[in-house]
């Protein structure tokens, strides 16, 4: 199993990657930067002749003091990162410095540490703090070189770590922060502190020639600049607004702050750590709360929390997830390291509210469909080809990461001991009688869990532990028969949809709170839970005050008591001619969609939001509620309007994008959302997971298994698979002990192929020495039309494509398979379409008359046949070619009806006399070879 094995709980010291080791070493002066590089072709799959798109890779470059290394390339981003990191840390020999030491040793440290800021030496090296000494040292200064500690706050890391091993709740607490340093400094014998205000300076003057140096440095002029920032007003009442800082080379920033904080200097206001990106300065400042901080201790600190007078910032507190009291500003501005100048950047209305909504478990799929009021988070993952937006793992990380959590740790066990059956020979029928009927009439979750053949039974275990490896949860979920990565995004969107939950009801008691966990398979810690988010309980509010208490929508009816409120929506028209294509439970759909805000009897309207394409699985819940209510009554093409209530102010804010400042101070009181969809097509296929959810094994591999139990019984050597796709046929017969020795694939799909040929080189590969397999060949052509390469083989195959073809090219296939290729056997599968309205009943429980059973399985399909239609086709096709035909299939049971899901037809030469004399060719150079080689491997 290729993950690792999972820090258990036991482990004190969380493994540090490479990238915070540097991080701890040389904080914002680390300089990452990547650089894309194409993958060589030749590293793809060999003998492979079509050309293939070189894959983007990256490699990384990192910049420190003194030294600079480079990754080797890597598919991702984040891997290079860590790698040129570990190549640095390795060149560097550097130690991580955990939090081995204890607190009395930190708080030693932390004085050393204040101390060593106010020295001549400091001041000459390239510490982001230099600016500000830089400022302090200026000849007019009011505060002639008096540091506020605000300053020391927002620029060094290392002081930050100290406070939090010093007293843990640091981390989210800035007022802790500032004491802490001012307490360091008053026990330093160089520094001063001031009685009223958070400034540290030096007892004994600098020499001239120290200040004098540090005023050279700073010389670069900014010029007039006007940086955007944003008023996050204490009071939820009050809107948050933009605030503009005027930050000229003579303005020093902290006091620009301070001012629009209305306090009397920059040793008045408090700093917050990074919100949102690291390598930003985007901080949230606000004004030092009423205690009697000169004095404060831990103890004292504690005292003053109960203060009344401390009024949380509600908004301020959620979005960083520290405590921030008062009226805040977020700007994103500071020094960096090396440079002398002000790094600023402007901070808009909407980014400020994309990080509000990023925070919540459902945001950042939200934000990264850019469809805020469209999409929802998906209640179930269906396979990677059904899932859009970011994977749930990545989502589960991006959770993790924004509420400072360790990363996900995921582990899969098997139950190999079942699956060892793949290798041996299979002789009896893959799946017994009974099996199939108590499929289809029961219950689907459990079909997994029968005692089948083959199927391959998963666990996954997800651990979410805090930053000081404490457990917050566990999850454990069983899956069957799906791919291990599959196992790992389902279960990642398990967890991901629990604390979705949790958000949405914060303050749910704490019996509760486990009790719904163990529901959905998941073991909370309730004490760390609440821990980690108790944050987020206090600043709950915040969210119910954007609510608004009436319906708008209920209003609308009273207004047009010919309208229905149904489903959440009131529909307002339906406009296009049926087409008769119909989105069912599980296909893919694609709609055009536009959503505008209107106002109860005002005739204009804002556009929040539109998505010209916007593609999803029907059934799965990743929109919201009243478009997939909606779209079910629609087919492909239609129109249809509808209006909602309204979402909060801040998702409508996001949705709004920039154009949102004339939405700020809009009274959302009878608003709508009205809705315009179109759907513009159903996608692809409905057949994989209906097949998934009702066989297990699933049908692909029961038709694997039929072939290669007529391959054995037919001692056959040589095989050709007629429309082998993506090889998934050819790739697992080499699974299997078989006779075979040459395997030959054709299609008319390149990307297959492709496909094909690195999937099987890596298996022919892997298993080189223990296969009988001398021979593999992939070819580009048509298989209507004749190729000698694969004449006469003892096998032919042909699954689930005839169906493919138009009914014409599906007899031209049969009269060329029979007619010149004559293998010795034809295996021919095709869906049964008698079988169909099983599958969609049970796929769509929802759909009720409304599903006609008249659906093909896949819209690639051009024709199903009834068993007698194609009986018809194989019984008229073997009397024409001296074949003899058996019928035969897969999933269900030939004489209950209606027959197998996936009926096969088994062809059988008469004679070893093929080829009709006329068509013989006499010559070598006759035989027709319009086959294109695509990919070949011999092992000789
Ligand atoms: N046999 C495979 C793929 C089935 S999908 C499996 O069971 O998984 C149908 C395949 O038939 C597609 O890959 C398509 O490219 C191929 N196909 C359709 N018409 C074809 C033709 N005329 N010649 C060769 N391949 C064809
Ligand atoms: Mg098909």
């Amino acid at each position: 199993m290729e993950y690792p094995e999972q820090p258990g709980l036991s482990i004190k010291r969380p493994v540090i990657t490479p990238k915070a080791v540097i991080h701890q070493k040389f904080g914002s002066s680390a300089n990452y930067r990547i650089e894309e590089v194409k993958e060589d072709v030749e590293n793809g799959c060999p003998g492979l002749t079509i050309p293939q798109q070189a894959k983007i890779l990256y490699r990384c470059h990192l910049d420190l003091p003194g030294l600079s290394v480079t990754s080797e390339p890597f598919s991702r981003k984040k891997d290079a990162e860590q790698s040129a990191a570990r190549i640095a840390v390795e060149k560097l020999h550097i130690q991580p410095s955990t939090s081995d030491s204890t607190p009395e040793e930190a708080s030693k440290e932390l004085v050393e540490r204040i101390s060593g800021f106010f020295t001549d030496g400091f001041l000459s090296s390239s510490h982001p703090l230099i600016g500000h000494f830089g400022v302090a040292l200026k000849a007019n200064r009011e505060h002639f070189g008096m540091i506020p500690i605000s300053a020391i706050a927002s620029c060094d890391v290392k002081v930050n770590n100290l406070c939090k091993i010093i007293i843990c709740k640091a981390e989210s607490d800035p007022l802790l922060v500032s004491s802490l340093i001012f307490n360091a400094a008053r026990k330093s014998s160089e520094l001063c502190t001031a009685d009223d205000g958070l400034w540290i300076w030096k007892k004994v003057p600098y020499s001239p020639e120290t200040i004098a140096s540090v005023n050279s440095c700073d010389s670069d002029s900014l010029g007039f600049t006007k940086i955007q920032s944003l008023h996050i007003p204490c009071s939820i009442e009050e809107n948050v607004e933009p605030l503009t800082l005027d930050v000229s080379d003579d303005n020093y920033y902290l006091d620009l702050i301070a001012q629009k904080l209305n306090v009397r200097d920059s040793s008045q206001i408090l700093v917050s750590r990074t919100v949102g990106k690291a390598s930003s300065e985007l901080k949230l400042y606000f004004p030092l709360p009423h205690v009697p901080y000169c004095e404060a201790s831990s103890y004292l600190y504690r005292r003053t929390r109960g203060n009344v007078e401390l009024m949380l910032n509600q908004r301020a507190s959620y979005l960083s997830g520290q405590y921030i009291y008062g009226n805040a500003i977020l700007a994103n501005i500071g020094y960096s390291w090396k440079t002398t100048s002000l790094y600023h950047e402007n901070v808009s209305i909407c980014s400020y509210y994309r990080m509000l909504l990023a925070k919540v478990p459902d945001g950042y799929y939200k934000l990264s469909r850019e469809a805020i009021l469209v999409s929802e988070l998906p209640t179930e993952y269906t396979g990677r080809s059904n899932w859009r937006g970011p994977t749930p793992k990545d989502l589960l990380s991006a959770f993790c990461h924004q509420h400072r959590l360790l990363e996900p740790v995921f582990s899969v066990t098997s139950n190999d001991t079942e699956s060892s059956v793949s290798h041996t020979l299979v002789t009896s029928s893959p799946l017994s009688s009974t099996e199939v009927i108590d499929k289809i009439g029961g219950d689907r979750l459990d079909v997994g869990h029968r005692n089948l053949d083959n199927s391959d039974i998963f666990r996954c275990k997800v651990k979410i532990l805090s930053r000081k490896m404490q457990l917050i949860l566990e999850g454990s979920f069983a899956d069957t028969n799906r791919k291990e990565s599959d196992v790992i995004h389902s279960s990642a969107l398990r967890v991901l949809l629990w604390f979705d939950k949790y958000f949405k009801q914060l303050d749910i008691p704490v019996e509760t709170l486990s009790s719904f966990g163990s529901a959905h398979g998941i073991t909370v810690s309730v004490e760390n839970v609440r821990k980690e988010f108790s944050l987020y309980l206090s600043t709950l509010g915040l969210k119910q005050n954007y609510c608004l208490e009436n319906s708008s929508l209920e209003s609308f009816c009273k207004n047009h008591p010919d309208r229905k409120l149904e489903n959440g929506m009131v529909m307002l028209s339906i406009d296009g001619l049926e087409s008769g294509i119909f989105p069912l439970h599980g296909s893919l759909i694609c709609i055009g969609c536009a959503v505008a805000l209107v106002k109860i009897g005002d005739p204009e309207k804002y556009y929040l939001e539109s998505k010209d394409e916007f593609e999803f699985e029907v059934g799965t819940g990743a929109v919201i509620y009243q478009i997939e209510a909606c779209v079910t009554q629609l087919s492909v093409n239609q129109t249809a309007q509808f209006v909602t209530d309204i979402p909060s102010r801040d998702v409508i804010l996001v949705a709004a994008g920039e154009t949102a400042k004339h939405l700020l101070e809009m009274p959302l009181h009878n608003c709508l959302l009205e809705y315009t969809l179109k759907v513009l097509r159903v996608a692809e296929p409905l057949e994989d997971r209906m097949e998934q959810a009702f066989f297990n094994p699933s049908l692909s591999k029961q038709r694997v298994m039929f072939a290669v139990k007529h391959i054995n019984e037919s001692s056959a050597a040589t095989l050709v698979d007629f429309g082998c796709g993506s090889g998934s046929l050819l790739d697992s017969l080499l699974d299997h002990a078989t006779s075979l020795e040459k395997i030959v694939g054709v299609d008319i799909s390149r990307k297959g192929l492709t496909r094909a040929a690195k999937i099987i080189h890596q298996k022919l590969s892997q298993i080189s020495g223990m296969s009988s397999i001398k021979h593999a060949v992939l070819y580009y052509g048509s298989i209507t039309v004749p190729d000698s390469h694969v004449f006469g083989f003892d096998i032919g195959t042909c699954l689930e494509v005839i169906e493919h073809m138009d009914e014409d090219q599906a007899s031209l296939f049969g009269n060329i398979a029979l007619g010149t290729f004559c293998p010795r056997i034809l295996i021919v599968s095709t869906p049964n379409y008698e079988y169909n309205p099983i599958l969609q009943r049970s796929a769509a429980p929802t759909m009720e008359e409304k599903t006609t059973p008249c659906k093909f399985r896949n819209h690639d399909h051009r024709f199903e046949w009834t068993r007698e239609q194609f009986e018809h086709w194989a019984i008229d096709l073997s009397a024409r070619h001296n074949y003899h035909v058996e019928f035969s299939g897969v999933g269900g049971l030939a004489d209950v009806e209606p027959g197998f899901a996936s009926q096969i037809a088994v062809f059988r030469r008469n004679s070893n006399l093929c080829l009709p004399a006329e068509e013989k060719p006499k010559m070598e150079e006759d035989l027709p070879r319009p086959y294109e080689l695509i990919w070949e491997w011999s092992n000789s």
